[in-house]
């Protein structure tokens, strides 16, 4: 007599993840096979490393509102939502509208024009901290943007970052170590949360920091928010040493029509922005004091074929300025909230060490007891878990950043987060048994 399918799956998080792993592969028959093509040209088969997972990444084919379809037919919820950037899901007939109507007006004009002002009076309009704003084509390009800015304005070379945190391709700043994909600055690491040990580094720097550069919630590390306190000590201790606060809210602007930084009533000196802005098309946004932002009308440049292609710039203005207003930003922040509280009650419930950590519509798994205030490496048990978790929502038809994050987009909405909610619901009862492991390896 065979053992039952759910004791056969819950002898031990390894067999359980190669058995998740084996149903993952004989569904994908396409997508292994894409990948096989991708590798002879493109280092890891890949140009993303977030989207880079074994033993083969989910090659889409199209998307619709909150779905999304793979080579191989197979439909989806998308609550990867982009990884942020896909804030207004896939076809958000606004946003179509005001890109067709841009392509149909030709594109690289090489020239200023009207959106790109009107794009930046509603930035200015919305973000309290800004003041005057410049635009680029990534998050990551904005990060190094701010941190020139920083730099020249101060005349001082070093920037402080966190461990864990993320600030784009070249601003990954290790939870140990050192990183090869770090600009060369100077940089001083410090604990995410740990406002005593940031501020004493703040002061031991105090001759050569430009910049504190921070996540108000570590969106790669985890969805991990900063205490408020900890964000209010980097806030007065950069400004008693003469050094910027620069506020990266690529990730976290979605918390409020002025971002996290109006929920938080924070002021940094300059704000990056990125992902959704644009509509879902290339973005990336530096902005904040106009005295410290004016240098870029006068010494320093900036430069960017992209930076105001008119694609970027129509869809900015329509869904900055039309679709994610004030209304829709407060409704998406509460549904995320209700949502990571109604998963949390379940993981309770079930009596295992799961939490799912975040702010509004942003939320990520984690598995162990906590707490959860900033990034550790996780254990051979707690990255299975987490791979089982990724390959079980598959299963169930959910699309999740590999991590485990779920971005919700603006269609994501009751059925959805039922449905999330009941796959999550299911996780718990089928896993319970392996998910106590995360304690034992913690
Ligand atoms: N900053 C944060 C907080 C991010 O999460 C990201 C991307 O995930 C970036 C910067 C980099 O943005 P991009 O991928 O557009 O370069």
């Amino acid at each position: 007599m065979s053992a039952p399918a759910t004791a056969q799956r819950n002898s031990d998080v390894a067999s359980a993840v190669a058995e998740a792993r084996a149903r993952y592969v004989a569904a994908r028959p396409a997508s292994a096979a894409l990948h096989r093509e991708a590798v002879a040209v493109l280092p890891g088969g890949n140009t993303r490393s977030v989207l880079a997972y074994g033993p083969f990444p989910t090659a889409m084919a199209r998307g619709e509102g909150c779905r999304l379809w793979d080579i191989d037919g197979r439909e989806y919820l998308d609550l990867c939502g982009e990884y942020t950037a896909g804030l207004f899901g896939h076809s958000d007939r606004r946003i179509q509208a005001a890109l067709q109507a841009a392509l149909a007006r030709g594109l690289n004009l090489a020239a200023v024009g009207e959106a790109e002002v009107r794009l930046a009076q509603i930035l200015c309009r919305r973000f309290a901290s800004i003041e005057r704003v410049r635009f680029a084509n990534s998050g990551t390009e904005a990060n190094l943007m701010a941190v020139t800015a920083a730099r020249a304005f101060t005349g001082r070379p070093a920037i402080m970052a966190f461990r864990g945190g993320y600030h784009g391709g070249v601003l990954t700043f290790p939870l140990s170590g050192t990183s090869p994909a770090v600009a060369p600055y100077p940089v001083v690491l410090a604990d995410y949360n740990d406002a005593g040990g940031a501020v004493a580094l703040i002061r031991a720097h105090v001759k050569d920091l430009a910049a504190v550069l921070v996540e108000p919630m570590l969106g790669s590390g985890g969805c991990i928010p900063a205490h408020a306190d900890f964000l209010r000590a980097l806030r007065e201790a950069t400004q008693e040493a003469g050094a910027l606060l620069i506020l990266d809210e690529v990730m976290t602007s979605r918390m409020s029509a002025g971002g996290q930084q109006a929920r938080l009533g924070l002021a940094p000196d300059l704000t990056t922005l990125g992902k959704y802005v644009a509509g879902g098309m290339s973005f990336g946004a530096f902005g904040g004091r106009a005295d410290v932002m004016d240098a870029f009308g006068g010494p320093i440049p900036h430069a960017g074929t992209f930076n105001n292609n008119v694609l970027s710039m129509a869809g900015g203005v329509v869904a900055m300025g039309e679709v994610f207003d004030d209304a829709a930003a407060d409704a998406l922040f509460a549904r995320g909230e209700a949502l990571r509280e109604r998963l949390n009650a379940l993981c309770r419930k079930a009596g295992v060490p799961m939490v799912f950590t975040g702010l509004g519509s942003l939320l990520c798994p984690h598995f162990g007891d906590g707490p959860f205030d900033r990034p550790v490496a996780p254990t051979p048990v707690v990255d299975g878990l987490r791979e089982l978790f990724f390959f079980d929502m598959l299963e169930a038809g959910i699309y999740l950043a590999r991590r485990g994050m779920a971005a919700l987009s603006l269609p994501v909405s009751g059925a959805e987060l039922d449905r999330y909610a009941n796959a999550v619901a299911d996780f718990l009862t089928l896993r319970g048994p392996l998910l106590q492991d995360a304690r034992i390896a913690a």
